[in-house]
């Protein structure tokens, strides 16, 4: 009888050391559909070369980890403007993460060498996209917004390399795991 006890026992054991096991993990899965691996990046904003805008705040400045994007026009003229996935990927998160943030798109891109960088979006007035969700280069995602009116509405906007980063500070000094936005875009231009 103390024998047969031990069944389930080890049938939760088996289910909890190989049911981890298969859990996939967004940080490092490529298993993203073909026809979404990357075939060259665009801007954000002024589909698809940014035409309209201006990197009001460049990546590095005051230790900012991505590129403010504004309208030429200024002020909250942009407020609602189209926000554009830069390339073909899969949306891993969005959300109201509220303070200083407010809501924020992320997007994984696989490049045909299987590296994978991310795309981030923040201070939208809205989002468009659900999680899981597969883009297109240049598909609206959302729309620039202010972050509940915090700032003079712009794009705050970054790209990195490293997966495992999370939402993160938006400025700092240590820039690992980051790219510079515009830089790697238009190296990598179709
Ligand atoms: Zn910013």
């Amino acid at each position: 009888m103390k024998k047969l006890l031990h069944i389930p026992l080890c049938l939760l054991l088996i289910f909890f050391v190989f049911g981890w096991a298969v859990i996939p993990d967004q940080s490092s899965s490529l298993d993203y559909r073909e026809e979404f691996i990357t075939n060259g990046f665009d801007y954000p904003v002024g589909k698809p070369d940014g035409e309209g805008y201006y990197n009001a705040q460049k990546f590095g400045e005051n230790n900012h980890l991505g590129d403010d994007f504004n309208a030429l026009t200024g002020g909250d003229t942009d407020l609602g403007d189209p926000v554009y996935a830069v390339a073909n990927g899969k949306v891993r998160f969005v959300d109201d993460v509220k303070g200083g943030w407010g809501n924020v798109i992320r997007i994984v891109h696989q490049l045909p060498n299987g590296q994978l960088v991310e795309s981030l979006y923040g201070h939208c007035d809205t989002i468009l996209v659900k999680k899981d969700q597969y883009v297109k280069k240049g598909d609206q995602i959302g729309t620039i917004g202010n972050a509940h009116e915090i700032y003079t509405a712009h794009l705050h906007f970054e790209m990195r390399t490293n997966m495992k980063l999370l939402i993160g500070p938006g400025y700092a000094k240590d820039k690992s795991g980051y790219l510079n936005p515009t830089a790697y875009i238009e190296a990598n231009r179709n």
